[in-house]
């Protein structure tokens, strides 16, 4: 599955169907929400009975408005997971006029004409969008979004059979593995050496977004100011969020092509983002989205549990121990110094590869992955001439 997010362009009249689209979607969410049906048969269910009584709902697809059922699922797990993690997240609740920013059409109502940039929504229009890139498998879904009041997305979501295909016929080449280092100077550091650091566009929008938040949480709740702020707020977000999906797709894009197997390792930041603010929770959340992108696109793609990869020597395994503002790593060992993240991403590799060795059987290699490791050896040798 594969989520393509297109930027719509609809004209004023659609605008004002889109938003009453919004709103009736809103008045079923509601509806589901006060009733409290358990399933989503329940709700669907009870959608009908609505209908009977409330025939103005005969005009919006009814798939779409079938589909807020899911959305009302969608939020009481999402509710449940903050529970499990302890939060008091309380009941659900109503959503207002500008919280139900979504409608989902579901395997039909729509039909999208790519050389013409226009999508087709049933009881909508055909609504100008800017597809800049090309679309691959079977549009299962579309997501309708609004976005700080005023911009509009369509959400493509693609089953993606090609590349399945691909990684069955194709045997995995071990040689073309890597193991990724992500952190906070560097966005990643690969065990080939190449270092990305994190985009300059992102920190410096980020001193807006903190500033913008101060300003809403000093306000009254439900102002007409603090509606001001939190435009402000919601816009400045959108844009930090699309340049970095716009990065994170190039570099996703560039190791999935690159290389067959990707290493990477599990996130152990819980305790540094719950005392943290907003611009750590960002870059977490920026990680996980990496993750999960290369995880689609990559053939192979594994998460080790971090343990000590910053801290062991990658050549001889001695332990080195240093502090975050310690950025080069000296083994006095063996001799070695290189960047303190380059030698984190090595140790991933060499882990990773250790680990598929009992996982992956024979007949799906080209090359094992011990005489990867002996090369690997090799490569950190002529790694130390460089420093
Ligand atoms: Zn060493």
């Amino acid at each position: 599955m594969i989520t393509y997010k297109f930027r719509l362009y609809p004209s004023q009249k659609q605008e004002i169907v889109l938003n009453d689209t919004l709103e009736a979607c809103r008045y079923v969410y509601n509806h589901m929400v006060r009733n409290d049906y358990e399933t989503r048969n329940d709700m669907n269910y009870a959608l009908t009975e609505l209908k009977e009584q409330k025939s103005w709902l005969y005009d919006y697809n009814s798939k779409m408005l079938q589909m807020v059922s899911t959305q009302v699922a969608g939020a009481r797990k999402a509710l449940k997971e903050l529970r499990k993690k302890g939060y008091d997240a309380g009941k659900l609740k109503f959503r207002k006029r500008d919280e139900h920013n979504t409608c989902i059409f579901n395997q039909s109502g729509f039909d999208i004409d790519a050389p013409n940039n226009t999508l087709y929504l049933d009881r909508i229009g055909r609504i100008k969008v800017r597809i800049h890139r090309s679309i691959v498998g079977t549009i299962k879904q579309i997501a309708v979004k609004r976005r700080a009041g005023r911009r509009w997305y369509a959400c493509i979501t693609t089953d993606n059979n090609r590349r399945m295909i691909g990684s069955i016929l194709k045997p995995i080449d071990f040689r073309k593995s890597v193991g990724i280092d992500v952190g906070i100077k560097n966005y990643a550091y690969d065990s080939d050496g190449n270092a990305t650091p994190n985009p300059e566009n992102l920190r410096k929008l980020l001193k807006p977004l903190v500033r913008a938040n101060r300003k809403m949480s000093r306000r009254v709740y439900g102002s007409k100011n603090y509606n001001k702020a939190r435009r402000w707020y919601q816009i400045v977000h959108e844009r930090i969020a699309n340049r970095r999906r716009d990065f994170l797709h190039k570099l996703s894009t560039h190791y999935a092509n690159k290389y067959d197997v990707i290493f990477l390792e599990r996130l152990r930041l819980n305790n540094m983002v719950k005392n943290h603010h907003l611009a750590m929770s960002i870059m977490d959340a920026s990680w996980s989205a990496f993750k999960q992108m290369v995880q689609y696109k990559a053939r192979v793609m594994m998460q080790l549990e971090p343990v000590n990869t910053t801290m062991d020597c990658s050549r001889c395994g001695k332990k080195v121990p240093k502090s975050l503002a310690v950025r080069m790593h000296r083994c006095d060992g063996c001799g070695l110094a290189i960047d303190r993240d380059y030698n984190a991403s090595l140790n991933i590799l060499k882990k990773g590869l250790q680990l598929l060795e009992l996982e992956v059987p024979m007949e799906h290699r080209e090359f094992t992955p011990v005489e990867i490791l002996m090369g690997s050896r090799k490569q950190e040798a002529n790694a130390l001439r460089h420093w």
